[in-house]
């Protein structure tokens, strides 16, 4: 097993895989239980490290943590010595004196995670890179997929909107096209990263051409705090051309799914008719998310003394 995950790029198709089978496993091993809990990471610390807000991630990685009855700290950037100006590694010497066995870090630079594993000796999480990558999500929404359509090779997958500033896209990508899917990727030629030709996934500016064919659809929030500038002349717009709507979603087939990572901006790229629709799995991967950290945990941490 991988010590770190830190990119998508990090698990192969078997590792992938088996990381999917094990949240399957605790999913039912939890099921089954009184009380939600197993023993184990029991001895274990696990440190959430987060320079950025969050509400899903945070929340589910120390659930699942404390789920598989390890110690978790939790470590916000706001109130501790990094308001201070402490440096990211001075923090990560403080973890490892602490004795962390992994440390769960987002943070608004790419490439911080990467930093991290450098300094400490336990197993570092990626859970969100500036707009790099944020892989328990891919895996997250992998799972979903499979659970809701009961596989992923050869899947048509639509991923919509911001995929300029979305460290969920590629993430998605790189997991998806591992795992046999196809992606591609819809959203405003503004939108899009340079390089993106690149990436294994196909790209088109047109949804209603695309709908048609996709067995997913996966919508992106429009990432406000990240532009720097006018990406498209207004929200209204936007959401005509990228929005998806209840018209729009009958477009799909009928056993498509729409997802979308949270949180959503109601509205703006998806209406509140589509996000409570049947099709949609966005409270399914909430909870998908605790049994996929889960596993990522237990098989990081669970090899080790
Ligand atoms: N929650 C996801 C992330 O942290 C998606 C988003 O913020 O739009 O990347």
């Amino acid at each position: 097993m991988i010590r770190h995950l830190l990119s998508a790029a990090d698990l192969d198709a078997a590792t992938a895989t088996f990381v999917l089978d094990t949240a399957r496993e605790m999913d039912a091993a939890m099921s089954n239980r009184e009380v939600k809990k197993l023993p184990t990471l029991r001895g274990r610390t696990v440190v959430n490290l987060f320079y950025e807000d969050s509400t899903r991630t945070r929340i589910s990685f120390e659930a699942a943590a404390k789920r598989l009855s390890a110690d978790v700290i939790n470590f916000s950037a706001k109130g501790s010595s990094v308001s201070k100006g402490e440096s990211l590694k001075d923090t990560a010497l403080t973890l490892q004196a602490m004795g962390a066995d992994a440390v769960v870090v987002r943070h608004p630079a790419s490439g911080a995670p990467h930093r991290l594993a450098h300094w400490v000796n336990g197993s570092v999480l990626n859970a969100g890179d500036g707009t790099h990558e944020h892989p328990t999500q891919a895996l997250l929404d992998a799972y979903t997929m499979r659970a809701r359509l009961g596989r992923l090779a050869g899947l048509n997958v639509a991923i919509v909107g911001d995929v300029l500033h979305s460290r969920v896209a590629r993430s998605n990508v790189l997991l998806l096209h591992t795992l046999g899917a196809k992606v591609t990727l819809v959203a405003p030629p503004t939108l899009l990263p340079v390089g993106v030709g690149a990436w294994p996934a196909e790209t088109s500016y047109h949804l209603d051409a695309v709908l048609p064919d996709a067995d997913v659809v996966m919508m992106l929030r429009v990432q406000r705090e990240r532009m720097d500038q006018a990406y498209f002349p207004s929200a209204r717009e936007y959401s005509r051309r990228y929005g998806l709507d209840a018209a729009r979603m009958r477009r799909l087939p009928d056993h498509a799914i729409v997802m979308h990572p949270g949180p959503m901006n109601r509205g703006m790229e998806i209406t509140p008719e589509v996000a409570d629709s049947p099709r949609s799995t966005i409270v399914e991967q909430v909870a998908n998310g605790v049994s996929v950290r889960m596993a990522v945990l237990y098989l990081l941490l669970g090899g080790k003394s």
